[in-house]
């Protein structure tokens, strides 16, 4: 099944007349194949039946480990320590890594959008202090966007940037923000202007998680895991030299590290349910599937054939035009779906197994856990009901709703 990732990639021609190879040009495939070989030197004991958990040590010696090999960063440019390659090779990472079973990269916050983000707008000196240790995984970053009161509608923003000599006081809390628990920087979005318009008055601070008056809360989440976390913030004080790119440019700053992290993460989404897929496979074969569970599993065979030339055509709009396009929206929509289907599938394959706990329970109760963890799917990253805004207006071209 897994074998299915193993062709894409090569965009030909240009603007619309442009169409793509589903197979990899020599480049390409002399980059996958030195990947998978390291992958496989590095990994001996990949593809178990479940996964294993990686400590926060071990992701550091990983991260690590792909810096030096020069799989962290591919798409950087070489200046800022990056390879410069385009979006493609990526998506070969995220095809191969995910088929490995290799855990991400420490940083995946910093390296697939703050970093971007700076190597945008970041000063000399900011580019010189946080790119090189993002990329080796030293500095682990995380986001600090949404609030209580803005997610969704994130330019609701309220925490309060106040402007003092040299620099801001800032006040204010910010929630669901992963990885904050461990991460030594923050992007802070807040706002510094409350009198300009809603969009406007928004600055983004690169923040230092150890700066006093920094308080992060770990929230427990519905799967037991503590991932993400609340911050709170009471007047800590960050230095104009924090500040990335211009005052009251945090929304642009903003719109330009989410874009970051919907680049090629269609396809990265798209290489983990295969290997789901794979497992639910085992399961069924395991624990017996009757006709309809087996139609069920065709279906999102079919399903997940459909995301995967979805994420190629979002690849070559974005080769074509450096922006991802909206079917970014459309992946994540019918992937969080899919994701969600597949944990709810197996847990209906172990029957009364699937109330065992430990390890009592089938592959020490990864499917239980993988059930609970996908109900985040539909709301991480752009809630469902958000995401079909973007496609009745931005794809059917639908009248706003509001
Ligand atoms: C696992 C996980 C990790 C996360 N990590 C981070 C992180 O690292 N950093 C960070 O800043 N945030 C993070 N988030 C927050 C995430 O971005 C928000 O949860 C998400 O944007 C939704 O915002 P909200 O939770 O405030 O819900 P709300 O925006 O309040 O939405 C509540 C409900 O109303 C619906 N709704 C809202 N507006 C509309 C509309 N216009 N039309 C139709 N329906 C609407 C929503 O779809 C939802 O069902 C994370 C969330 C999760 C679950």
């Amino acid at each position: 099944m897994r074998e299915w990732f193993a062709h894409p990639l090569t965009i030909i021609g240009a603007g619309y007349g442009a169409y793509m190879r589903l197979d990899d040009s020599e480049d390409q495939a002399a980059f996958r194949a030195g990947l998978k070989a390291w992958l496989a030197e590095q990994l001996p004991e990949a593809t178990p039946s479940a996964p294993r958990a990686w400590s926060a040590d071990e992701l550091r010696a990983w991260s690590k480990a792909l810096h030096a090999a020069g799989y962290a960063g591919l798409t950087w440019p070489a200046a800022h320590g990056g390879r410069g390659l385009s979006p493609s090779y990526q998506a070969i990472y995220a095809e191969e890594s995910a088929l490995a079973e290799a855990p991400d990269h420490a940083g995946v916050i910093g390296l697939g959008m703050v970093g971007p983000a700076i190597v945008h707008y970041g000063t000399d000196a900011q580019k010189a202090e946080h790119l090189p240790r993002i990329l080796s995984g030293e500095t682990i970053f995380c986001q600090g966007f949404s609030e209580p009161d803005a997610g969704s509608d994130l330019a609701s923003v309220r925490t309060r940037a106040r402007r003092v000599e040299g620099g801001y006081v800032v006040d204010g809390e910010k929630v669901w923000s992963s990885y904050a628990h461990l991460a030594d920087h923050c992007l802070l979005l807040a706002r510094t202007d409350p009198d300009a318009a809603k969009h406007r008055g928004l600055t983004c601070f690169l923040l230092d998680m150890r700066a006093p008056g920094v308080e992060v809360r770990p929230l427990r989440q519905l799967s037991g895991d503590t991932d993400f976390n609340q911050i709170l913030l009471s007047g800590v004080e960050i230095p104009d030299h924090c500040v990335l790119g211009e005052p009251g440019q945090g929304w642009r700053v903003a719109l330009t590290t989410l874009a970051h992290e919907r680049g090629t993460f269609g396809i990265t989404l798209t290489a983990r349910l295969s290997v789901q897929l794979d497992r639910l496979v085992k399961t069924a074969k395991a624990c017996g599937a009757d006709p309809r569970v087996r139609a069920e599993i065709a279906e999102l065979y079919v399903d997940l054939q459909g995301l995967r030339f979805t994420g190629y055509r979002a690849l070559a709009a974005m080769e074509r035009t450096g922006e991802p396009g909206p079917e970014s929206s459309i992946l994540k929509l019918r992937w969080s779906q899919a994701n969600q289907r597949v944990s709810a599938l197996a847990l209906r394959l172990l029957g009364a197994g699937a109330a065992a706990d430990g390890t009592d329970a089938f592959w020490g109760g990864y499917w239980q856990h993988q059930r609970l963890r996908s109900r985040a799917n539909s709301i991480e990253g752009g809630t469902s009901e958000i995401l079909r805004g973007i496609v009745a207006e931005r794809v059917l071209g639908l009248p706003k709703s509001r």
